[in-house]
């Protein structure tokens, strides 16, 4: 029987997770089904329960559920637990696990696709919602000079700085909790975890920020530069958006279920080409 796999998320019509997998099996010749699966909003537990009971044997998990899927889970693996959140599910020997592949997706695609070093770097990280969670911990153990946390809600972004100075403290980075106006150069990286630019809007960062020719990232990727990216690109830095990281947390999954590693840079160059049309 084909082994099957499923991204969870609602909406998930948009996902590329069935494009990545899919194109992943091919290149590494394995047969293996993978659907997108929108269980309504309230529907998770019980349709993953479904899909794992029926023999399912891994799944993606995007928003808004990666936190029931570290809850459903028999057994949280540390990734996840860290970033209190799941988008990776493996059923294995009858149990099933809950790991978190978004922050060595990010790092991944930093360091290696676009030759950005983190160690000792100055990284402005905006954003405190679930993605910036699920990537400070791997941020930290590359060990940047410094992190400042920036959030439209500063209250969150205090609680995410308490949840991880023992980490900061450890890997001998300052970790640093800053309001929008407060925010000066130079930093060398800035990243936008922030759901902003699906509303077209963009952090209001402080524009000198940029004239820094920081290297700019965005989480978020689309068919065209976000709002965000084009600010930026206006200021003359560099910049990429969230594609990358994509394709790299799903190489990880991938990994976690099969064993092998596939070539994500050829996957990420199908991918870019799809959404450019
Ligand atoms: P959450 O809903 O958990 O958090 C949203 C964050 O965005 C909060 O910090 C929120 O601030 C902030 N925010 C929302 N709107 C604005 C705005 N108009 N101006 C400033 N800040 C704003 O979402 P996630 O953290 O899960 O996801 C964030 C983004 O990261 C999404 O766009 C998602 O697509 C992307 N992502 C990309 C991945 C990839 O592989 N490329 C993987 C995971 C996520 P506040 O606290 O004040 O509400």
């Amino acid at each position: 029987m084909t082994d099957r796999y499923a991204v969870f998320g609602h909406p998930v019509a948009h996902s590329k997770s069935p494009f990545i997998h899919r194109a992943f099996a091919e290149q590494m010749g394995q047969d293996l089904d993978y659907e997108a699966i929108d269980p309504g909003a309230e529907g998770f537990a019980e349709a993953a329960r479904r899909f794992f009971a029926e023999g399912g044997r891994g799944a993606n998990v995007t928003l808004p559920f990666k936190e029931e899927a570290l809850a459903l889970a028999d057994e949280a693996l540390p990734r996840a637990c860290e970033a209190g959140a799941a988008n990776t599910l493996i059923a294995r020997e009858g149990r099933l696990l809950a790991d978190n592949t978004d922050g060595v997706g990010l790092v991944r695609d930093l360091t290696r696709r676009h030759g950005v070093p983190l160690a000792g770097a100055e990284v402005l990280l905006v954003g405190a919602g679930g993605a910036a969670r699920g990537v400070l911990g791997p941020i930290l153990r590359e060990r940047p000079r410094r992190l400042v946390l920036a959030n439209r809600t500063p209250a969150r972004a205090e609680t995410l700085a308490r949840a991880f100075a023992a980490l900061a403290a450890e890997t001998g980075v300052k970790l640093d909790v800053q309001t929008w106006d407060a925010l000066r150069p130079p930093f060398t990286l800035l990243i936008n975890a922030t759901s902003a630019s699906l509303a077209g809007e963009l952090p209001p960062l402080p524009p000198e920020l940029f004239a820094a020719r920081p290297f700019v990232y965005d989480m978020m990727y689309g068919a065209a530069p976000t709002p965000f990216l084009r600010e930026a690109a206006r200021h003359g830095a560099h910049t990429a958006d969230g594609l990358g990281m994509l394709v790299e947390q799903a190489a990880e999954s991938f990994f976690l279920w099969r064993g092998v590693r596939p070539d994500a840079q050829a996957v990420y160059a199908r991918l870019r080409a799809a959404l450019a049309g």
